[in-house]
Formats: structure tokens, C-alpha cells, sequence
């Protein structure tokens, strides 16, 4: 049970670029790094507006002085100091996330980056050798795979419980741009741009979340090759797509299904990932996410409920708060980022093995995500044909 227990020396002096005021994910990151006391935030270059940027880290409490007009302007001034960040988050639309990842790794900082890592393979690569090579550490924003359920569903595919795996469906599909709100609403509208979002929309800005999850639970299923078909419903968002369907097969002679929209009329979130063994399957569902469903053939359905003594002790470990209440985002959030204030911690003393059985998005998970996306769209975009993963 995490009660206010720091697993780290000291906390970290953290920054932020991006998440500026208003922004939709600012406030979550600001709330998963400091709720546990793993990071103290320090610096910010918040916002592409600089005055805008200070004052918003003047209202969060951060000396005006360490409150920059950019980030090129905050390494510097950072790497200066004795008392400089050892790490920022970097959380602005997704053409800036390689140039802002690149210059902090090599101004000496650990990077929490969002989703998707860069436009191509090619720069998720050229960060994991940066990083590599100075001995960092790369975190990707897939939030919700830090939740305990998630843990869960991947003890009981470990444990042989389903059986062999044989079918992986994946899905985000909301409904909240089933219209052109991109016309009023700025986060909407570089998200279907591509000089912003890059060459995709929704399978880079929601399938690639299930898609990490379903690598958690099955760690072992390698794609061997895909199929993408992607449309634009809302015609003006051409090329980037608003729905996909991905059919994948992996090389264990396992299948899997991803389906991925933003005009799911009437749908919430409706994240949902279900794995099929030959015994049964495990269903969990982003909107309950304290509830995990299995299914043993034969067997009358479960509904296994976070907290409850009958999980496996991996999933207890990171509860906040007894069975019954619920937990969701927010602490999900927060699991990953002491995990990645773990990791940060064991590379500053030269003992990144220390870390070796964490489960944490890194840099791997991020190049993974980017991969996918990339044989994607070169599958929808040469008509929905196979391609082979690679
Ligand atoms: P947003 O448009 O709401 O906010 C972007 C923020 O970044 C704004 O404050 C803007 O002023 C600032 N900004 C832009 N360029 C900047 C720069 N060069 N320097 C400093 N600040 C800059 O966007 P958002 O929806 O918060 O998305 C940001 C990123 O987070 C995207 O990559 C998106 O895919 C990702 N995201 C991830 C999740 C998740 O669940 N992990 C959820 C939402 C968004």
C-alpha cells in the first residue's frame, strides 16, 4: 500500500515543457509526479505564449526566475545552476516532443515524454541511443498502464490462468470529435493536422495506449506482420485518419484486433483491452477501470475488484486506498511515475539493474509505439494490405 512512503534518497528537481494553463494534460502530469513526493517541480517553460508561461509558474509557486520563455533558454539556464532540474516532462504537441526529448538529453536530463515519442521510427531510435549512451532515462506517457488491474491482467496471463494466447482485441474509440469541433477547440485542431499530430491522427494519439497495454499483459506476443485500413469521416481531416481498424498477427500464431476512432458517436472513451487464452479471457475496460473481468470457460464470469485480497500481491502493491473506493487515472499516473523516479534514481548511481524487473514505459515502449504507427499508415496507406512488422 503506497501511504506517503518516498522508495527514493531525495525528491527530484523536476521541470516541465508544455502543460502550460488550459492545456488538457499539464495538470495531470503536475498531479502524478507530485502526488507521492517522487518529484519536485522547479522549472517550466510552460507555454508557447512566454508571458503567459511565467505567469502560470508564478500561480504554481515556482521562483519567477526559473519560470523560461523557452525550453532552449531553460536547459541552459538549468544546467548553470548547482541546484539545476534532473529531469522534465515534456508535454506539448507531438512535432516538438523529438527536438525538446533530443536537446534535454543532451543538456545531461532524464525526460518524461508524451505520446507519440516522434514522428518516426528513425528519432525514436536516435533518442534510445542518446539515452543509451548518457546512461537516461526515457518515460512515455502511457498512463494507464500503470493501474493495478492492469498488473493483475498480466499476473494471470503469466500464470497460465487463460491458457495459450490466442486472441488480443484492443480499442479506444470515443465520440467527442464525431463533428469538425477542431473549427473551436486549438487541442483539437493540431491534432488532426499533420505538420503537428504527425502521419497519423487517432492511432497515434489513442490505439497506441491499448496497444502498450496489451504488451504488458502479454509480453511475450511479438507482431509479426499488419493490416491497417484508415478513413477520415470528417472529410476536412484528410489524410489523417479519425478511425482505423488493425488486424495484427503475431508470431506465437496468435491474432489481434485494434480498432481505434474519434467519431464513435455517443461512446465515451471506451479504451478496452481483452485477451483470449484457450482456457479463458480477461477483459478490462478503461471507464471501470477497478474492475477486471475473467472468464474461465465452464465457469460462471468474475468481476475481479481492485484492492480485494484474492489478487496477486503485485497488484495490491501500489494501492492508495482500500477495496470499494476507486481508483483510476490520477493514480495510475502517479504508479508510473514512481516507477520512473526509481529508475532515475538507480541510472544516477550507476546501477541500472537495480531497476531490471520494474515495469515502466520507457524508451523501448515509446520506439514500439512509433513502429507501430508507422506500419500503419504504410499499410492503409497502400490500400489495407499486409505488411510485415519489422
Ligand atoms: P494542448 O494543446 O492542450 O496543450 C499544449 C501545451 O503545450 C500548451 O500549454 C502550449 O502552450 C504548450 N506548448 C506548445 N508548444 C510549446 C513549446 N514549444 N514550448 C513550450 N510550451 C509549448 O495539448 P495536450 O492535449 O495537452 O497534448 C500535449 C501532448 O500530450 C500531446 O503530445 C498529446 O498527444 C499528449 N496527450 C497525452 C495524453 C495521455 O493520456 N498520455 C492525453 C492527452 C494528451
Amino acid at each position: 500500500m503506497i501511504n506517503g512512503t518516498r522508495l527514493t534518497k531525495s525528491a527530484i528537481r523536476w521541470g516541465m515543457v508544455g502543460g502550460g494553463k488550459g492545456s488538457q494534460i499539464g495538470y495531470v502530469h503536475r498531479s502524478a509526479a507530485l502526488r507521492d513526493g517522487y518529484f519536485d517541480l522547479k522549472a517550466g517553460a510552460f507555454d508557447l505564449d512566454p508571458g503567459r508561461g511565467r505567469d502560470f509558474g508564478v500561480e504554481l509557486g515556482l521562483d519567477p526566475d526559473r519560470c523560461y520563455r523557452d525550453y532552449g533558454t531553460m536547459f541552459a539556464a538549468e544546467s548553470a545552476r548547482s541546484d539545476g532540474i534532473r529531469c522534465v516532462t515534456v508535454a506539448t504537441p507531438n512535432n516538438t516532443h523529438y527536438p525538446i526529448t533530443r536537446a534535454a538529453l543532451l543538456a545531461g536530463l532524464h525526460v518524461i515524454c508524451e505520446k507519440p515519442l516522434t514522428f518516426t521510427t528513425a528519432e525514436a531510435l536516435d533518442l534510445q541511443a542518446i539515452a543509451a549512451e548518457r546512461g537516461l532515462v526515457v518515460g512515455v506517457a502511457y498512463g494507464y498502464s500503470g493501474h493495478q488491474m492492469i498488473e493483475e491482467a498480466a499476473r494471470l496471463v503469466a500464470d497460465g490462468t487463460l491458457g495459450r494466447i490466442r486472441i488480443v482485441t484492443l480499442q479506444f474509440a470515443h465520440g467527442f470529435h464525431s463533428q469538425a469541433v477542431e473549427g473551436d477547440s486549438p487541442a483539437t485542431r493540431w491534432r488532426v493536422d499533420p505538420a503537428f499530430a504527425g502521419p497519423s491522427y487517432v492511432l497515434g494519439d489513442l490505439a497506441t495506449h491499448p496497444l502498450y497495454i496489451a504488451q504488458v499483459i502479454c509480453p511475450d506476443l511479438r507482431i509479426r506482420r499488419l493490416l491497417c485500413t484508415r478513413q477520415s469521416f470528417v472529410a476536412s481531416r484528410a489524410p489523417l485518419e479519425d478511425n482505423a481498424t488493425v488486424l495484427m498477427e503475431y508470431d506465437t500464431g496468435a491474432v489481434g484486433t485494434c480498432w481505434t476512432s474519434a467519431v464513435n458517436a455517443g461512446a465515451m472513451h471506451s479504451q478496452k483491452v481483452r485477451v483470449v487464452g484457450s482456457r479463458g479471457s480477461v477483459e478490462w475496460w478503461d471507464e471501470h477501470p477497478n474492475q477486471l473481468r475473467l472468464e474461465i470457460q465452464g465457469e460462471p464470469a468474475r468481476l475481479l475488484d481492485r484492492g480485494m485480497p484474492y489478487l496477486h500481491p503485485q497488484a495490491l502493491a501500489d494501492d492508495r486506498i482500500g477495496a470499494g473506493h476507486p481508483e483510476g487515472l490520477f493514480d495510475a499516473w502517479a504508479n508510473l511515475h514512481y516507477r520512473f523516479a526509481l529508475a532515475i534514481e538507480a541510472h544516477e548511481d550507476g546501477e541500472p539493474s537495480r531497476v531490471s524487473g520494474l515495469r515502466f514505459p520507457g524508451i523501448a515502449a515509446g520506439v514500439e509505439g512509433v513502429r507501430w504507427v508507422e506500419h500503419c499508415v504504410r499499410s492503409a496507406d497502400a490500400g489495407g494490405v499486409w505488411v510485415d512488422y519489422g
